[in-house]
């Protein structure tokens, strides 16, 4: 999963970045409105959490503009204590939760998940696919009970697929969402990482659809 996170504090910016990437996320930064307007534009986010007060432009026009421009990614906004108006702004705008300013991390991180797994229809923070747990909270993923050794890129890679289960989920679509910007976007590598992952899980629950992509899907429903 990829996120955007538009902060003009750097300290703030920094600490996000580093929590966000610590419990297995591809992170994209931005300082300021317009930055992040374009990076939210051009590139395709899981979630963003956007600070309202930034520079060039607040972080409530940028909302606004994406959302006339038709950008549905699910969006957090941070406000400032004692700015009621600013929540009631940011939600009319388009966003989708708020955490007020000074907040604890592990309460964005929760949101964050929250919203992503909503906006892939799971109402809860356990997903299952055959034998296949994923825990969000733990950032963990057990198979019959048993944690499975992963590294970040197949954490990652899992994470994005059972999000999306029995939905084609093409290469383009993974290498966009798996790395930041600046990576080297080498298809091969999917296919390299999904190879081990079947390896790893042992029964074939990731599913090549020729032409297209790959599908996770519960090999045997019911079981
Ligand atoms: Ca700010």
């Amino acid at each position: 999963m990829r996120i955007l996170v538009v902060e003009d504090d750097q300290t703030l910016n920094r600490q996000l970045t580093e929590a966000l990437g610590g419990a297995g996320y591809v992170v994209d930064r931005a300082f300021d409105g317009e930055e992040g307007h374009f990076l939210g534009d051009t590139e395709p986010y899981d979630a963003v959490i956007l600070d309202v007060g930034l520079p060039v432009m607040d972080g409530i026009s940028v909302l606004e503009r994406w959302r006339r421009e038709g950008r549905v990614m699910p969006v957090l906004i941070l406000t400032a204590r004692d700015r009621w108006s600013d929540k009631v702004a940011g939600i009319d705008a388009g966003a989708d939760d708020y955490v007020t300013k000074p907040f604890h991390v592990e309460e964005v991180l929760a949101r964050v998940r929250a919203l992503i797994r909503r906006a892939a229809g799971h109402a809860s923070s356990e997903i299952h696919c055959g034998p296949l747990r994923l825990d969000m909270r733990a950032s963990r993923v057990t198979l019959d009970g048993t944690p499975l050794k992963l590294t970040s890129h197949e954490y990652r890679l899992l994470d994005y697929l059972m999000h999306h289960q029995d939905q084609i989920v093409s290469r383009t679509e993974l290498i966009e969402h798996l790395y930041d910007q600046d990576f080297d976007r080498d298809s091969n590598t999917i296919e390299v990482f999904v190879g081990r992952l079947r390896k790893k899980i042992g029964i074939d629950l990731i599913e090549t659809v020729r032409g297209q992509g790959y599908r996770m899907r519960d090999a045997e429903p019911g079981r």
